[in-house]
């Protein structure tokens, strides 16, 4: 599923509680769809405080966030997630439980870089 939006202005941007910073909307930790790259806060979609019609800074710094944050997401295996045509997820386990060591490697590599992108702690 591929999202076509790229022309409409953004009418709102949520940031994070703590820090002030963009959130991003995510699947990967189970029952949280709002992340805070910045901190590592997380919780579900009522979390954040709601910025409408954002500045033009804010709209930046989001994108900058959202870009390095799905960069490290790629190879991240949730704890809830299944992989398509996977034997062993069929039968009901999660991808999370059989990764190969390849997909382990860039599993840890993208938390790795999860950590990294935690900026301001305690702010
Ligand atoms: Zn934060
Ligand atoms: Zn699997």
């Amino acid at each position: 599923m591929k999202r076509s939006k790229k022309s409409k202005p953004v009418e709102s941007i949520r940031v994070c509680e703590d820090c002030g910073n963009p959130l991003v909307w995510t699947f990967i930790h189970a029952g949280c769809e709002y992340y805070c790259p910045s901190c590592g806060a997380m919780g579900d979609m009522f979390i954040g405080n709601k910025i409408h019609y954002p500045r033009k800074a804010l709209i930046e710094k989001a994108k900058r966030i959202k870009a390095r944050f799905n960069r490290y997401r790629k190879g991240l295996w949730s704890g809830g997630g299944r992989k398509r045509g996977c034997e062993l997820c069929d039968k009901g386990e999660y991808h999370l439980q059989h990764l190969t060591p390849e997909e382990k490697k860039a599993h840890e590599a993208g938390l790795r870089g999860l950590e990294r992108m935690k900026t301001c702690k305690g702010r």
